[in-house]
């Protein structure tokens, strides 16, 4: 396996190699546990002298395949899958925070991500300081404390569409002698790699583009293998687990210190591991990955473009338009194409908002994202129905605003179905 194919060669080859007589199709290990003939061998596992599988809570076949796949897409030395983009989060910052550290973390993220760490994580006693996610350096510089242990963002925030500076955040974590955890679940690697500007560490919701087809729930944790842990601000990396009788893990396992740690101490204890059906799910949508990002991009540059002529239509944010504020960092960090995610306003508010998105027909209204399938949600009077207008405007969401994630299917028939629930509304 060339690790210089191009990535959307990898997207098919990566990760698995049948040798003679073996399935051609990645296979799905349906088991616990795994043989061996001798208590030597095994011991030899226990005590993470081999490399093998013992326990499908640690290590599957079909897991580490996809694992492999990813790590390879995005150029990093090691993959972790684990049961939801939220436990790959968690365990990202766990592997290197424990009670008393503080993060420095951009406030546009992921909702739950947010939650997680606002609320969370501030219970388990680990500190966060929140910055907005266009945050000058000096503000940067400002909120990083002695105790600071990571720094964390996303590349094009979910979902206000945000294109972060990812050099930025990264010279400041890199002088402070911490990570930088970068989110890229909107772009995946087809349209960014985050260790190419500095991130060290890369986490994702696979469930969204990676596996595209809206069939399992999953996440990932990727590591650069580029970041000095032995600066002496992670003890837990670089002093004897007791747990695995004194190992060091920068000692053993070098430049894979971090996501071997993530392994054989996080899943072990926390065991929010990928099950080996939705690897093989997750497998199949990335062999189609490449293509399936190309099209989504061109077809939301279309929609985007359409909307913003339409009078019907206030406001328009997507960073491949050259009106978006972000329009010049999407070009630096992702020249390709961003995602298919739109947020748009509909002339006459909250009402004509709900209006469009129940004349769509073609469009499915879903809380997902980022399915081949259009998709449409108006958040005013779904997800955050609770809430009154002024209200929304403190979370930054008007009360006009329709998030569209645009699918694959033809441009056209896209573009039709927004037509018709437009004229529906002024009707
Ligand atoms: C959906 C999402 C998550 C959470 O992932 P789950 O797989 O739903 O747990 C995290 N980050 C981003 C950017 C997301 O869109």
């Amino acid at each position: 396996m060339k690790e210089s194919y191009q990535p959307d060669t990898l997207c098919i080859h990566a990760g698995y190699h049948p040798k003679s007589g073996e399935p051609r199709v990645l296979p799905i290990v349906q088991s616990t546990t795994y043989c061996y003939d001798s208590a030597e061998e095994m011991g030899r596992l226990f005590n993470l002298e081999d490399e093998g599988y013992f326990y499908s809570r640690m290590a599957n076949p079909t897991v580490d395949a996809v694992e492999k796949k990813i790590a390879a897409l995005e150029g990093g030395v090691g993959c972790v899958a684990t049961s939801s983009g939220m436990a790959a989060i968690f365990l990202s910052v766990l592997n290197i925070c424990k009670a008393g550290d503080h993060v420095v973390s951009c406030n546009a993220i992921y909702g739950g991500a947010f939650n997680l760490f606002n609320k969370t994580m501030r219970d388990m006693d680990i500190d966060f300081t929140f910055v907005p996610p266009d945050v000058t350096e000096e503000q940067l510089e400002a909120a990083m404390k002695p105790n600071t242990r990571a720094v964390y963002c996303e590349t094009l925030t979910n979902p206000s569409l945000v294109v972060t500076d990812i050099e930025l955040y990264a010279k400041v974590a890199h002088a402070h002698g911490v990570p930088l955890i970068v989110d890229n679940t909107f772009p995946t690697p087809i349209n960014c790699r985050p260790f190419q500007f500095g991130a060290d560490i890369v986490v994702h919701s696979t469930t969204k583009y990676m596996d595209g087809h809206a069939v399992q729930v999953g996440g990932a944790i990727v590591d650069s293998g580029k970041f000095d842990w032995t600066n002496g601000n992670f003890p837990m990396l670089t002093e004897p687990d007791e747990s695995y009788h004194g190992l060091v893990y920068t000692k053993q396992f070098g430049k894979a210190a971090y996501i071997t740690k993530a392994r054989v101490h996080l899943l072990r204890d926390i065991g929010c591991q990928s099950a080996p059906e939705n690897a093989f799910l997750l497998n199949l949508g990335l062999e189609t990955l490449a293509l399936r990002m190309e099209r989504h991009c061109s077809n939301a540059q279309k929609v985007a473009e359409y909307l913003e002529k339409d009078s019907r239509i206030t406001w328009v944010n997507y960073p491949g338009l050259k009106s978006s504020p972000y329009y010049q960092l999407a070009q630096k960090y992702m020249p390709h194409g961003t995602c298919g995610v739109i947020s748009f306003g509909v002339k006459g508010g909250r009402a004509a908002a709900a209006k469009f998105m129940e004349s769509l027909q073609l469009a499915s209204m879903v809380v997902h994202v980022a399915d081949l399938r259009t998709c449409v949600l108006h958040p005013a009077s779904t997800t955050h129905r609770q809430l009154t207008d002024e209200q929304l405007k403190e979370a930054g969401i008007g009360a006009d605003m329709i998030r569209l994630s645009v699918g694959i299917e033809n441009p056209k028939d896209i573009l039709a179905d927004i037509q018709q629930a437009l004229d529906k509304v002024n009707a």
